[in-house]
């Protein structure tokens, strides 16, 4: 089957008003496959702004679990549809990583973002310890179950996975081709013995050092559906590179 291609970029805690503005204008929407940015909080309202007549999405970088109340510092998911965000990175390894997230709250936070009508695009992916001792498949699908487990697979067909090992990120070291694939493709697998149906239609995106000379090669793969891009969709001209090599 062809599943739609997503490329969305994760502009993590970089920008000012003046270069996101400057970035938006321009990045070139895609009829054929979704274009997604992810600013950081505090500009979400000005990107939707100029976002406004553009086939381009909006994502948030993580949201609260939780629906208002005492938490302070957290975003809740209907302050972020508000601003008319649709998607919401969850369970990225910096996140997990830098601020603790476990299994078990990302799995929730997916749920919330599920229940509130917004796509979760949650992040998985092995450190380069693990992918040595030969555990990266195992660390993926764990990450990946515990989500299972809290939704059940019929709502997972909601969910895009974005495979993003953590040593490619940021790192200028990408994955291969053929490493990426295999592990896209045990992911799918793992879905499968769910529901082979749900398994061929999720998106699986990969992230990790995504540039525009390696971005075509990524997307040939059977298996892979798209890219979460970092520091190469801080670029317009590189990204919107990056979105022409995925039609
Ligand atoms: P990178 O980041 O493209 O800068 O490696 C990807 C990500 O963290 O989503």
């Amino acid at each position: 089957m062809t599943r739609r291609k997503i490329v969305a970029g994760n502009w993590k805690m970089n920008g000012s008003v003046e270069s996101v503005v400057e970035l938006v204008k321009g990045l070139n929407a895609c009829d054929t496959l979704d274009v997604v940015v992810a600013p950081s909080f505090v500009y979400l309202p000005l990107v939707a702004q100029q976002l406004v007549d553009s086939s381009i999405k909006l994502a948030a970088q993580n949201a609260s679990e939780y629906n208002s109340g005492p938490y302070t510092g957290e975003v809740s998911l209907s302050m972020l549809q508000d601003f008319s965000v649709s998607h919401v990175i969850l369970g990225h390894s910096e996140r997990r990583a830098l601020f603790a997230e476990t299994d078990t709250q990302v799995a929730k936070k997916v749920a919330a973002t599920l229940a509130a009508g917004l796509t979760p695009i949650l992040c998985v992916g092995e450190t380069l310890e693990q992918r040595e001792v030969g555990t990266t498949l195992a660390v993926c699908n764990a990450q990946v179950d515990a989500v299972l487990n809290e939704i059940g697979v019929e709502l997972f067909e909601q969910v895009v996975v974005a495979y993003e090992p953590v040593w490619a990120i940021g790192t200028g070291k990408s994955a291969t081709s053929e490493q990426a694939q295999e592990v896209h493709k045990g992911i799918r697998d793992n879905i499968a013995t769910q529901s082979a149906e749900i398994a061929e239609k999720i998106a699986i995106l990969y992230g990790g050092s995504v540039k525009a000379s390696n971005s075509a090669e990524l997307f040939a793969q059977p298996d892979i559906d798209g890219a979460l891009v970092g520091g190469a969709s801080l670029d317009a001209k590189e990204f919107n590179s990056i979105i022409e090599s995925a039609k």
